[in-house]
């Protein structure tokens, strides 16, 4: 969230349905192979956020050794990995890019709702559901449109804050500090409450409106139904509030947290038995991940 751009560069919609159902097919039927446990890890689908999560902005390396090495071998073993973040395409591609991993998800959601599939050379989103995604947006906002300069100009009446429009939502913010976005936020869910659907993802001083039925919860699950994968082989980890409707056992099994989640994530993690670590961003999700597959494969065995 937070950064520009669009995900332009993508092959047909006809031809990536056909990738991603025959991809999905043949993936579906690799995670429902139990007969070596070596190529069967119990946990079968790996959902990271990204900034805050496995990235850290201003560390060196900004992705741990340890957690690449961690996932990479995962994935040897059948499992699979969504990068699930506020980022868009061009900007995402250009962060792990800079991250020199050795390693690449297997599938995308960006903006915290469309869900991108690789298929052997690029990521191509999944037509039927990020369509949908798109219209029922387009929708929600031009309900909202005529009340938008309305809410710039409360928000510009009291704080020192960057709003504007983009191709995701036609009230984006960038607030001073979180004291102030939490402020903003309250007044934005207040407005919500007017019109059916529209809520606000919001990750430290960013926020954006966004359609009730897109989150990192409502895409992990549909990405987890069309590969086959039930909640109890998916591991979530996150930061912040935006990564709140992924970390939930109705969705995830597997919870973690690193030790600079916001508190409110933190709760919500240790709440439903999950692991909150003592250690930050990609090495707090390795320990996550680690203690996840050592419960996740006692219960495997039971
Ligand atoms: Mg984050």
């Amino acid at each position: 969230m937070g950064k520009g751009g669009t995900a332009s560069h993508l092959i047909s919609r006809r031809a990536a349905g056909c990738l991603w159902r025959s991809a999905s097919s043949k993936l579906a039927a690799l995670v429902n192979t139990r007969h070596d446990t070596n190529l069967n890890p119990p946990i079968k689908l790996i959902s990271t956020d990204f900034d805050g999560t496995l990235f850290a902005e201003f560390e060196m390396p900004p992705i741990p050794a340890r957690i690449v090495t961690l996932i990479g071998d995962l994935q040897a073993r059948g499992a699979k990995w969504v990068i699930n973040t506020g980022r868009d395409m061009s900007s995402l591609m250009e962060a792990l890019a800079r991250a020199r991993i050795g390693i690449q998800p297997d599938f995308l959601v960006l903006v915290e709702r469309e869900i991108f599939i690789h298929d052997g050379m690029r990521y191509a989103g999944i037509p039927e559901w990020n369509e949908a995604c798109s219209r029922d947006h387009a929708e929600l906002y031009a309900r909202v449109r005529p009340d938008v300069q309305k809410l710039y100009d409360w928000v510009n009446a009291r704080f020192r804050a960057t709003v504007y429009e983009d191709a995701f939502s036609p009230f984006c913010l960038i607030a001073g500090h979180n004291d102030d976005a939490d402020q903003i936020h309250a007044h934005l869910l207040d407005y919500c409450r007017g019109i059916p659907n529209l809520t606000v993802v919001r990750n430290d001083v960013y926020a954006r409106f966004c359609h009730t039925a897109y989150n990192k919860g409502t895409a992990l699950t549909e990405l987890a139904l069309r590969l086959g994968i039930g909640s109890q082989e998916i591991f979530a980890a996150g930061d912040h509030l935006n990564d709140l409707p992924m970390l939930q056992t109705d969705r995830a099994r597997w919870l973690a947290a690193p030790s600079n989640a916001v508190a409110e994530v933190k709760e919500t993690v240790r709440r439903q038995q999950g692991f909150v670590s003592e250690l930050s961003h990609g090495e707090g999700v390795a320990d996550g991940l680690e203690f996840s597959l050592r419960t996740a494969g006692l219960e495997h065995l039971t």
